[in-house]
């Protein structure tokens, strides 16, 4: 009886949600969201920056936005959001099998769907919009048109990124799993491996690159015996996937590592939760990322990784070495479409071994806890489950005299050494004049105090707080600069125009803007690329004379106030 129970819980759970394993995943249900043969510039799970790509980037078929975009399946559209970032202009669908689709970086909506986010819009007085219309609102059939390809927020050219996910948590699944057609029978290419010596901690006590060549499907190494000082070993693999006409280096599908024919490690990209995306930067090599822009994925496990893409995983990837028995190493790599490229070496342990760390170091941070350093300067506290691994933490400071920065550049370690979570940092200051204190903030900045960001921060006695997920240099600055606005197409006679623009942007932060026209409130897309504000007239302005002001704000309360008078 209970046997039953469980049972029936199991295919209801099933009915509704579908099966986790991709190949119980409705193959005909999905039809693809555009009218065009699909190349693409991005697939799921390729390396991004902090996250895995979450769908698929599908090219426009002539550069220009305006392809029309479809309902990849019967359904009901349950958000809606405006954005100037992010995912820009994106519709999400929900449909009755348990799976949503999302249609991203849209040029326009569908007129009904336009017209109601406006009203929205004017609503919430926001150009930003995050919308759950009523179910019964927005209904498609399968192939209806939703809106039309763009380049709205963070995207850098036409493209549709399209997702499928389970409606229950969000999770994104491959969509290539649901027999969505892209034509490739051009295998993954090989470019580089990375050896990653270790210690009997794991840690890597050297790292080596290593070519790789090619001849058709198989790739080599210039010397396939690799020697190798050190007891046990790690690898990376630069490889990308190609597809046919298409020129972009998408990522791959899958790897497999094999150590004398055992299937040793092996992991592929189906299924990633937004909760654990971020752990692409365990799972990539993240120094050559920020350092080169290189991406390597790692084929061993570090410790403070909980992605979920790893089936196979012996001994977390390590292998440890011999001196007198070489061990063969097989990398297979496939795409999506099973193309397999194949990379294949020896490893021996030679004589004399690495052992030593090379660098200095002043604190050791502990993967496995929280982990808290104080000195006269500043304060750093790392929360459990924020590293990937221990980290030997250098920490240095250099007196700037620059007039502009009030506090020493802190080095605080080195960029190229990943947070998963945010450390609380705390710089000490006591140049900051009393009347300016409301003004300051910490800067992620150059050696010599160049700005590069704003952390923002708030006052502890002397000292400035505020938290971060990156390492690297900081100190304190002062933000007393108003957000700059200038017309960029804006005149006294408007007459005849069809929308009126103009330049906004601030310093040293992000900002807030609002726009009145004879006091009403009205709305301003905002193209942070072009750092544009725009107002496309609409009938709600009517002929004749009108005052125009816009204020806009930045994080530090420093305001400028445009006002003009134009002609409609
Ligand atoms: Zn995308």
């Amino acid at each position: 009886m209970r046997t039953l129970l469980i049972l029936s819980i199991l295919l209801y759970t099933f009915a509704l949600y579908g099966s986790t394993d991709p190949s119980n995943y409705p193959k005909d249900y999905f039809a693809s969201p555009v009218n065009h043969e699909i190349k693409l510039s991005g697939t799921f799970g390729e390396l991004r920056s902090n996250h895995f790509h979450a769908g698929l980037d599908i090219k426009s078929t002539k550069g220009v936005p305006g392809d029309p975009i479809f309902a990849s399946a019967e359904g009901f559209i349950s958000r809606i959001t405006v954005k100037s970032g992010g995912y820009g202009k994106a519709i999400y669908m929900e449909h009755p099998n348990g799976y949503t689709t999302v249609y991203a970086h849209l040029d326009k909506f569908a007129p009904e769907i336009e017209a109601y986010v406006k009203k929205q819009q004017y609503a919430n007085r926001s150009f930003n919009v995050n919308l759950f219309p009523p179910s019964n609102l927005f209904s498609f059939k399968k192939k209806e048109e939703i809106g039309k390809m763009g380049n709205s927020g963070h995207s850098y050219g036409p493209h549709l990124h399209f997702e499928i996910r389970e409606t229950n948590g969000q999770v994104p699944l491959n969509p290539m799993h649901f027999g969505i057609e892209v034509t490739d029978d051009v295998a993954p290419v090989i470019r580089s491996l990375k050896v990653y010596l270790l210690n009997d901690r794991n840690e890597t006590i050297k790292e080596q690159k290593f070519n790789v060549s090619q001849s058709g499907k198989n790739f080599t190494l210039s010397n396939p015996n690799l020697q190798i000082g050190a007891w046990r070993v790690g690898f990376s693999v630069k490889t990308f996937d190609q597809m046919n006409q298409v020129r972009n280096l998408n990522g791959i599908y899958k790897i497999k590592m094999y150590v004398d024919e055992v299937l040793y490690y092996a992991f592929s990209m189906d299924r990633i939760t937004y909760g654990e995306t971020r752990y692409l930067n365990a799972h990539l090599d993240y120094k050559d990322q920020v350092l080169n822009k290189s991406q390597y994925h790692r084929c061993y496990k570090l410790a403070g990784n909980r992605l979920n893409i790893y089936q196979e995983n012996i001994n977390s990837g390590i292998i440890p070495i011999y001196k007198d028995q070489a061990q063969n190493v097989r990398f297979e790599i496939s795409d999506e479409d099973g193309n397999v490229s194949k990379l294949t070496f020896d490893i021996n342990r030679k004589e004399d071994m690495t052992t030593q760390r090379p660098q200095d170091y002043e604190y050791i941070l502990l993967e496995n806890q929280e982990n808290y350093i104080e000195n006269d300067k500043m304060s750093l506290y790392v929360p459990q489950g924020a590293l990937y691994e221990n980290v030997y933490f250098n920490f240095d400071s250099t007196i700037e005299q620059s007039s502009h920065i009030f506090s020493p550049v802190l080095q605080v370690h080195e960029k190229s050494v990943p947070l998963h979570k945010y450390a609380q940092l705390r710089i000490k200051s006591t140049s900051v004049p009393s009347h300016l204190r409301t003004k300051a903030f910490i800067a992620s900045c150059s050696n010599d105090g160049k700005f590069y960001s704003n952390i923002g921060g708030e006052w502890e006695g002397d000292w400035l707080k505020s938290k971060t997920r990156n390492f690297g240099q900081y100190c304190i600055m002062i933000d007393t600069i108003a957000p700059y606005v200038s017309a960029f197409a804006f005149r006294v006679d408007m007459r005849g125009r069809s929308l009126m623009s103009f330049k906004i942007s601030d310093q040293f932060s992000s900002f807030d803007y609002e726009a009145y026209v004879d006091g009403q409130w009205i709305l301003m897309e905002y193209d942070p690329r072009k750092n544009r504000i725009t107002h496309h007239f609409d009938g709600r302005i009517g002929p004749g004379e009108h005052q125009l002001k816009i204020i806009a704000r930045d994080q530090k309360g420093n305001e400028k106030i445009y006002e003009r008078n134009f002609i409609l």
